[in-house]
């Protein structure tokens, strides 16, 4: 991805880009964020003519960045519409302001906002599933439990309000982690299943709604400074439950590097864009659906329904009821999801 794609007007200089080295001045930065989330957009084919669009609002920078930048941008896509989701983890002393936050700009700009919560829809809060393995002395961390819920609470409420995409947050920073993060732990099954692309995700046609993410070139410090030149109202606290060992390690260490050689983020996703596309001619190229890992079955043809929620699964139950089920909070009667 080429972050040069815009020319600043050279008046009064404050960012220098870090793959460029261009400075950008506080008029043409914004400018030249949104001409890369648009390039990404185009790219990968990721919002076309008619689409509803969920996007995953939780309040922070990342996600009113990116609803900003959606409400811009839907508007010139014939058909196309935007709606803002909201899940409420049920964290106490944190969720409620970010929801706020949320609800504040999705109502200044006058876009539709639906929220929900894991206690609607999982029968529990996160602070109760949290308490409840601590007291069974289950070790895994609290955002263990809260990603693969998160995940299936995001693409039930897309669902149910007839989204075609569910766009999220994740930026470059996130993105350099996640990848590496699937490296060091040799997880190539992860590493391939990260299509940007939407006839990269054989899983949407099992009952996921495709996900994109426009912010995968935008970086961290550059959405700050968006948000903060825009005037965005966004909640700053982080969750109390962060932060999270393994990936905060990454990020300190690609925090290290990408301030000695700017640019290593850009590198580590571009090169990762590289794999994918050689991966998806491959795949075109042969015979039959996309396969994801060679000489594995695809994911997509292994996955059935879960038998408690009829949530897409990868084997008896979807991966929120096994983290129920690990703690001893699966309750069939709560987990109709439709
Ligand atoms: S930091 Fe962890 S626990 Fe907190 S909202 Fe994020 S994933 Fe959930
Ligand atoms: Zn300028
Ligand atoms: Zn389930």
């Amino acid at each position: 991805m080429n972050s040069t794609a815009r020319e600043c007007c050279k008046h009064n200089p404050f960012y220098l880009e870090p793959v460029s080295r261009r400075p950008y001045c506080k008029d043409c930065f914004p400018l030249l964020i949104e001409s890369r989330v648009r390039k990404v957009l185009r790219k990968y084919k990721m919002i076309k003519q008619g689409d509803h669009v969920a996007v995953g609002v939780s309040g922070g920078k990342d996600s009113l960045v990116l609803l900003d930048m959606l409400r811009r941008i839907i508007p010139k896509i014939k058909g196309a519409q935007l709606t803002a989701i909201t899940i409420d983890e049920g964290i106490a002393g944190y969720r409620e302001e970010s929801i706020e936050c949320a609800k504040e700009m999705a109502e200044k700009w006058e876009i539709p906002h639906i929220i929900t919560s894991y206690k609607e829809l999982f029968g529990h809060s996160l602070d109760e599933i949290i308490i409840k393995a601590r007291e069974t002395g289950i070790s895994l961390a609290p955002c263990g439990f809260c990603g693969p819920l998160r995940r299936t609470a995001l693409n039930v409420l897309a669902r149910r309000i007839g989204a075609s995409k569910l766009a999220v947050g994740h930026n470059l920073d996130d993105e350099a982690q996640t990848i590496l993060m699937n490296m060091l732990r040799g997880d190539d099954r992860r590493f391939l299943r990260y299509h940007r692309t939407v006839e990269g995700q054989p899983l949407a046609k099992k009952g996921f709604i495709p996900r994109i993410k426009p912010l995968v070139y935008v970086s961290e410090p550059e959405i700050v400074l968006h948000a903060t030149l825009l005037g965005i109202n966004y909640h700053q606290t982080p969750c109390i439950y962060a932060p999270r060992a393994f990936r905060n390690k990454v990020r300190n260490f690609l925090n290290d590097l990408e301030h000695e050689h700017p640019g290593t983020m850009h590198g580590i996703v571009r090169f990762h864009d590289r794999i994918l596309q050689i991966s998806m001619i491959k795949t075109r190229d042969s015979e039959g659906p996309p396969e994801l890992v060679e000489n594995e079955p695809p994911l997509a043809e292994s996955l059935s329904t879960c038998t408690t929620c009829g949530e897409p699964a990868n084997g008896k139950y979807c991966n929120a009821c096994k983290i129920l089920n690990l703690v001893g909070m699966l309750d069939p009667e709560k987990q109709i999801r439709k």
